[in-house]
């Protein structure tokens, strides 16, 4: 069960195609496709394609009794001009892998080769190309497709590369991994007036004046401690750009960011009750809606093993250092119906971050990332 040097030179040429043609979330078609042409000579016994949009799922099946493993990786690029100069460059406008995801990608198609070699003795691998992570819709449109549930997993497993990391090593903790978080829109509605005669209308000023302090003083508690809030005031706009009408309009975005589910709860609690206060004093219209939503990402102890088990086997070094992160990661929702664990492996120290205009995922992370996931499957299910 291993990948022979010929797989990884095909895996790194495949990644750098999906990094020349990147599809941003929930307008991955072509990726999908691009996906499903590369596994078909692996001859999975199902693919499932369209999971909670353009998500594709490959099983390799022993067809003898075990459980069922998950591994998970992205689909979808960003919405960033790619600043680099590598010969595959994004070839699309304004779009680039700025996340690595194509990478992933390529990490789960190194495991499909292999097990299309040779099934796992006992049980089943599910490779799940997830769409729309960076919005945080796509896991959970999975999760809620009904045939997940012909491919529910008993442990999912998913990686991330990461800059500021020593190349190759891990980072992986019990616990949460992954803070919660979900983008807040306010919008106030008052009534216009001209400039001359702002008593004639309902300025929702004061209200944008006194809420985005506001929100920001939710906030609070030790990022070490599970009671951890934040709240970031992302955008604020009032009326028009101009000088003879007194604003009757305004909106505010938010995001909102706690280590646990139920604090999140708590703290939406807390930010409705302060907008509608605020927009009852000025006698304005409140709306509010939810954007983005990602629940906290657990990493299960007995799933966590497994992967540390792992790279004790590999020799990779892994520990717990600068975990859990306070970014967000849809790998949560697989958390929620299977043990499920998540780790995050070192790019470089001085490697571009994510999301930075220059960065694009180092190749020779693919076959560490498929040496640790082989040998986990390897590992459980023989
Ligand atoms: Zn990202
Ligand atoms: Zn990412």
């Amino acid at each position: 069960m291993q990948l022979t040097n010929s797989d990884i030179a095909d895996l790194t040429k495949w990644r750098q195609k999906l990094h020349r043609q990147p599809e941003i979330s929930n307008e991955e078609e072509k990726t999908a496709l691009e996906v499903v042409s590369f596994l078909t000579p692996t001859e999975p016994d199902e693919i499932l394609t369209g999971l909670g949009g353009h998500g594709v799922a490959a099983v390799y099946d022993s067809g003898k009794p075990g459980p069922t493993l998950l591994f998970r990786s992205e689909l979808d690029a960003l919405p960033i001009e790619e600043l680099g100069n590598v010969p595959h460059k994004s070839e699309i406008p304004g779009k680039s892998h700025m996340c690595g995801h194509d990478g992933h990608t390529a990490i789960l198609a190194a495991l499909g080769r292999v097990f299309g070699r040779e099934r796992p003795a006992s049980g089943r691998v599910v490779l799940m190309f997830q769409p729309a992570e960076e919005t945080g819709d796509g896991a959970a449109g999975v999760v809620a497709d009904p045939r997940y549930g012909t491919i529910l997993p008993n442990f999912a497993f998913s990686l991330h590369n990461l800059p500021g990391v020593p190349f190759g090593q891990v980072r992986i903790r019990d616990g949460v991994v992954n803070c919660a978080s979900r983008g807040m829109r306010i919008e106030l509605t008052g009534k216009t007036a001209h400039s001359s005669m702002p008593e004639t209308g309902i300025s929702p000023m004061q209200a944008v004046a006194d809420l985005m302090p506001a929100l920001a003083a939710l906030g609070g508690g030790r990022f070490d401690e599970d009671g951890f809030a934040m709240v970031t005031v992302t955008h604020a706009t009032m009326g028009e750009a101009v000088f003879g009408i007194a604003p009757g309009h305004a909106e505010i975005r938010a995001t909102l960011r706690t280590r646990l589910d139920g604090r999140m709860a708590a703290l939406c609690e807390q930010a409705e009750a302060l907008a509608k206060g605020t927009a009852e004093r000025s006698g304005l219209g409140l709306k509010i809606d939810y954007h983005e939503i990602f629940v906290a990402s657990l990493n299960a102890p007995q799933a966590a093993d497994h992967l540390r088990r792992a790279m004790d086997d590999e020799g990779i070094a892994h520990d717990d250092k600068d975990l859990p992160m306070r970014a967000s990661e849809d790998f949560g929702a697989f958390g929620q119906r299977a043990k499920s664990a998540m780790m995050f492996l070192g790019a470089g120290e001085t490697y571009p971050q994510l999301h930075n205009p220059d960065y694009d995922f180092p190749d020779d992370l693919i076959p560490i990332g498929a040496r640790i996931f082989l040998r986990a499957a390897k590992n459980i299910l023989g």
